[in-house]
Formats: C-alpha cells, sequence, structure tokens
C-alpha cells in the first residue's frame, strides 16, 4: 500500500566488482558487473524485504541505463521517476576489495548522468505520496542536481514525509572538503532521521573523537532530529534519540565484500519505520528495528555487489533465530 512507500533519490550506477579480494583494480581477474549506487540499493533493500519503494534518479540513454531500470522493476521497485539523459553515461564504479572484504571505489564521472538531473523532471506527484524521503549526498555535488534534490527534499516535507538521510560521504568525489562539508551541513537540519559512520562524524566535525557521545550531542544531533544512528561495521551501531542512547551488536558473519551493508542497513531500519512511524519514541522497539537492521547489513556482507547480496526478510528472521 501506498501509504508505508518509502522513496530513495539519488544515484544509481553499476559496480564492477573483483572476483577475488585483496588485489589491485589492475590485477583483480575478472569483474563482476553489478547494480547499485547507494539510494538505488536503499530502494531494492526495502522492497526485497517485503516493502513498498520507488527510486527517483537519471541514468544514460544507453544499454547500463536501462539494465538498470529494470533490475529496479525485476525487485517491484517503481521506477516511474528514473529519468534518461541522452548527452550522459550511466554512472559507473570500479571496486578495489581488500583481504577483509572492506572496499575501495573508482568512479566514472565526467559528469555521469545520474549527475544531470533537473528539477524539472521529478515526479511530483510520486514524490508527495512518500511516507518516507530517503536521499543521500553525492546529488549536492554539482547543478542541477543539487537543486533537484533541495526541490524533491521541501516537496517531502511539506507533504509531511518522514526525511531519512544518510551523507554517504565519498569524499574523493568532491571539488573540496570545504565544499563537501558546507554540502552536507546545509541540508542537515532538515532530516529527521540520518545515518552515519564514525568517519563521517571525524570529517564533519573537524576531527574529533566519534566515539565520544558529547561530541555527537553537541555536535550533530539538531534540535528537530529524530533518530540519529551511528553504524561501526562489524560492530553493529549507536542510536541517538530525543530521550535516549544505547549500542545495538552486530551479528557475527564471515564478511566477503562489505559493498551495500550501510544501504541494507538502512532498508532495514526503513522498512520499519514506514509501518511503525513513532518507533523512535520506544526504546524496545527501536532496539529490535536495529538489530534486525544489523543482520540485513551483516547478510550483504556475505556475498559480492550490493544489490545482488541484499537479504529477504526470511533471510534476515533466519539469522535472528540462530
Ligand atoms: P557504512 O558502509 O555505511 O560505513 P558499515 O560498514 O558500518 O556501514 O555497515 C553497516 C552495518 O552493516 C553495520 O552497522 C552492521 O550492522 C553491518 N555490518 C557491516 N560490516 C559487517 C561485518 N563485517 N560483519 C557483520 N555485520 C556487518
Amino acid at each position: 500500500d501506498n501509504y508505508s512507500l518509502v522513496i530513495c533519490f539519488g544515484e544509481m550506477l553499476i559496480d564492477f566488482v573483483p572476483t577475488v579480494n585483496g588485489v589491485s583494480l589492475a590485477e583483480a581477474p575478472a569483474f563482476t558487473k553489478a547494480p547499485g549506487g547507494a539510494p538505488a540499493n536503499v530502494a531494492v533493500g526495502i522492497s526485497r524485504l517485503g516493502g513498498s519503494s520507488a527510486f527517483i534518479g537519471k541514468v544514460g540513454d544507453d544499454e547500463f541505463g536501462y539494465m538498470l531500470s529494470d533490475i529496479l522493476k525485476q525487485n517491484s521497485v517503481n521506477n516511474s521517476g528514473v529519468r534518461y539523459e541522452p548527452t550522459a553515461r550511466t554512472a559507473l564504479s570500479f571496486v578495489t576489495l581488500r583481504a577483509d572484504g572492506e572496499r575501495e571505489f573508482l568512479f566514472f564521472r565526467h559528469p555521469s548522468a545520474d549527475m544531470l538531473l533537473h528539477e524539472a523532471e521529478l515526479d511530483i506527484n510520486l514524490l508527495k505520496q512518500a511516507r518516507i524521503f530517503h536521499y543521500g549526498s553525492i546529488s549536492l555535488i554539482a547543478e542541477p542536481c543539487r537543486s533537484a534534490q533541495h526541490a524533491a527534499i521541501s516537496i517531502a516535507k511539506k507533504s509531511g514525509s518522514i526525511l531519512s538521510y544518510d551523507p554517504n560521504l565519498r569524499l574523493a568525489l568532491w571539488p573540496s572538503p570545504e565544499a563537501a562539508r558546507e554540502n552536507i551541513m546545509s541540508i542537515w537540519d532538515q532530516a529527521d532521521i540520518i545515518k552515519i559512520n564514525e568517519d563521517e562524524i571525524s570529517f564533519l566535525t573537524g576531527g574529533d573523537d566519534p566515539n565520544d557521545d558529547n561530541v555527537v550531542l553537541e555536535k550533530l544531533f539538531h534540535p528537530n532530529l529524530k533518530l540519529l544512528i551511528v553504524t561501526e561495521g562489524s560492530e553493529g551501531c549507536r542510536y541517538y534519540t530525543q530521550e535516549f542512547k544505547g549500542r545495538v551488536p552486530g551479528i557475527k558473519v564471515k564478511a566477503i565484500d562489505t559493498t551495500g551493508a550501510g544501504d541494507a542497513f538502512v532498508s532495514g531500519i526503513l522498512n520499519n519505520l514506514a509501518s511503525d512511524v513513532n518507533l523512535f519514541r520506544d526504546e524496545k522497539r527501536l532496539r529490535e528495528a536495529l538489530l534486525f537492521a544489523n543482520a540485513c547489513g551483516a547478510i550483504t556482507t556475505t556475498e559480492r555487489g550490493a544489490i545482488p547480496a541484499l537479504p529477504t526478510r526470511q533471510a534476515v528472521l533466519q539469522l535472528l533465530s540462530k
């Protein structure tokens, strides 16, 4: 039902994931072509968990663009908000996997089609239906997609959507660290829910200790924020609301590729929130939802790629019952 619709806004791309870990990009014997892009991953993640989701963004008018749009459809994600850019190609990302499954990215963006989404191309009727509107930062890097994102946030907010932000900092993409910080902070206060990691806390606070609750509460928790989540890889996550804070431990698995783990985690929490919008007021329910989200992230690290590795609800419940 559309009442619980989650709309994800931003980039959708192809990740080229090496078939073995621990070698450089040039030494990789082969790559697997995996659909990805943080907000697209979240949209598919929600759908795979049984929720209702849509994706808004732009791809190239090319083979990869149509492939990605089809993948949304095959995964029951509403793709009517996808636009096709004739003058630029679909974004590509080349992944290097370390032995422990952590990864680095090299991006094709000169610029890529996702950066060329224009405000006039937004499907306003679709946007107005969002129970939750989720977005990242890559669209903030340049015009015209920066204005498109600001407009989309403002429409969703006026329609009463819960705003969910994952800054998903990829510093290498920005013209400068100052520009990144300024753009990210320019939309910080509008979000109801923010998910960050420890590197992002250090970056946004100018090098403060990410483990210090006072740093998080004084520098990053704004008065309108309902839920701030800090993901900590295999350690799980921390949460901060206006009333309480705590930690939910991660679930032990054999990680081979962490691509998409953060996005799977976001899908897990948003999927719970879509059907229980006051989740963050009840610490017990919040902790259950965060454990569920940790399981979503954990499962995603056990397979290569992002979208191919996102779990079904059944897989999550099975891991949690072990
Ligand atoms: P991001 O990629 O956004 O920095 P994390 O790496 O912190 O996100 O991962 C997000 C979530 O996925 C974590 O909070 C945790 O629940 C789960 N996760 C990530 N890596 C692992 C791992 N190696 N083992 C188990 N769970 C993991």
